[in-house]
C-alpha cells in the first residue's frame, strides 16, 4: 500500500547534459528514464555506482516540454479545481534549476511561463457562466528575510503575519490581477529583473536566495437552473531554491557564511517537513523552522500537491555534490 503522503509528494531528477567546461571530464551520472533511476558512479572505479529510483528522471536529452508534462501539467489543473500546488527546484548552483523553472524564451521556456500557458489556456476554453480571478505575486527570501521583488523599492523588506486562522502571510506583499499570459509573462520578467538589480545593488548573489513566484486562480461558477453556483479558489507557488551546494568549496567567512548557514538551515528545514509529510507517522509538521516552510504551510501537505525537482551536473568532478542532492531527494520520497 502507497504510504499517507507518498501520493502527493512527487519527487523527480533532472540532470543536464554536459557544458563546455565539462567536455573530456569524466561523467559520473547515469539516468534510466524508463526504469526512473539515477545512478552515479562511485570516486574509487572498483565499486559498483550507488542507484537511486524517484518517481521520474529526466536525463540530458530531455525536453523541457517532458519535464512539464511530468511535473506541473497536473498541479496545474489541480489547482484550477481549487488545491494548492508547490513546485520546488532544489540542487547546486549551475545544475540547471533556472533553466528548469524559468527557461528561455519560446522553446526552451520553463515549468513557470509553460503554466501561464496552461491557465490561460484553460480558462479560455472554459464556460461562459464561470468567471476566473488570476493574481501573481513574486518575492525572494535572502537570509531569512523577505523581499518584495515585484515592489518598486528593490530593498523593500517585508514582514511574515500570522492571520487569525492561523494562515502566513508576507504584508504588504505587491499583487497583480492578471488578464492574460502577456500579462503575466511581463509581471515575471519585472521580478526576474528585480531579482538581479536587487541582488547587484546590495552585493549579493541571487543564487543564495529562494525566490517564489506564486499564482493564485479563483473561479466563480454562477448559478445555473436548478444548480447553485459555486467558488473555488488554488494557489500555485513556483520556488527556485537557493543553490544547495557547501560551503567547504568557497571558503566562505563572515557575511557570507553567516548566509550559508541561513540557507543550509532552511534547505535542511524544507526536506525536514517534506520527509514529516511523506513519512505520515509524525503528528508534527515543523513548518515553523523557516521563512520558507512557514509561507508555503498552506501549500505543503494535506489535500495540497508538491513536486520536488532535484537537478544535478553530470560530471564527475561534482560528486560529492550531487551525491547530496539525491541524498536530499531520495529522503523526501
Ligand atoms: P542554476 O539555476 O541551478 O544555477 P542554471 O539554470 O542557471 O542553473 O543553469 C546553468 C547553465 O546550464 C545555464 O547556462 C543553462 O542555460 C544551462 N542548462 C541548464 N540545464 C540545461 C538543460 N537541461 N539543457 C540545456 N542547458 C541547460
Ligand atoms: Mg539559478
Amino acid at each position: 500500500m502507497a504510504r499517507p503522503g507518498s501520493e502527493c509528494v512527487r519527487v523527480c531528477v533532472r540532470c543536464r547534459p554536459q557544458n563546455s567546461r565539462e567536455t573530456g571530464q569524466g561523467v559520473a551520472v547515469a539516468v534510466d528514464e524508463s526504469a526512473g533511476q539515477v545512478a552515479l558512479a562511485c570516486v574509487r572505479s572498483t565499486e559498483p555506482p550507488r542507484a537511486f529510483t524517484f518517481d521520474a528522471v529526466f536525463g540530458p536529452e530531455a525536453s523541457q516540454q517532458d519535464v512539464y508534462n511530468a511535473t506541473a501539467r497536473d498541479l496545474v489543473n489541480s489547482v484550477l479545481a481549487g488545491f494548492n500546488a508547490t513546485v520546488f527546484a532544489y540542487g547546486q548552483t549551475g545544475t540547471g534549476k533556472t533553466h528548469t523553472m524559468e527557461g528561455r524564451k519560446t522553446s526552451e521556456a520553463g515549468i513557470i511561463p509553460r503554466t501561464f500557458q496552461q491557465i490561460f489556456n484553460t480558462i479560455g476554453a472554459s464556460q461562459a457562466q464561470t468567471t476566473f480571478l488570476v493574481r501573481a505575486s513574486m518575492y525572494e527570501i535572502y537570509n531569512e528575510e523577505v523581499r518584495d521583488l515585484l515592489s518598486k523599492n528593490p530593498k523593500n523588506r517585508l514582514e511574515v503575519h500570522e492571520a487569525r486562522d492561523g494562515g502566513v502571510y508576507v504584508r504588504g506583499l505587491s499583487t497583480f490581477v492578471v488578464q492574460s499570459q502577456a500579462e503575466i509573462g511581463a509581471v515575471l520578467e519585472v521580478g526576474t529583473r528585480n531579482r538581479t538589480v536587487g541582488a547587484t545593488l546590495m552585493n549579493q548573489d541571487s543564487s543564495r536566495s529562494h525566490s517564489v513566484f506564486t499564482i493564485t486562480v479563483e473561479a466563480a461558477d454562477a448559478a445555473v437552473g436548478e444548480a447553485a453556483g459555486s467558488f473555488r479558489v488554488g494557489k500555485l507557488n513556483l520556488v527556485d531554491l537557493a543553490g544547495s551546494e557547501r560551503q567547504s568549496k568557497t571558503a566562505a567567512v563572515g557575511e557570507r557564511l553567516k548566509e550559508a548557514t541561513k540557507i543550509n538551515l532552511s534547505l535542511s528545514a524544507l526536506g525536514n517537513v517534506i520527509s514529516a509529510l511523506v513519512d505520515g507517522k509524525s503528528g508534527h509538521i515543523p513548518y515553523r523552522d523557516s521563512k520558507l516552510t512557514r509561507l508555503l504551510q498552506d501549500s505543503l501537505g494535506g489535500n495540497t500537491r508538491t513536486v520536488m525537482i532535484a537537478s544535478v551536473g553530470p560530471a564527475a568532478c561534482n560528486h560529492e555534490e550531487t551525491l547530496s542532492t539525491l541524498r536530499y531527494a531520495n529522503r523526501a520520497k
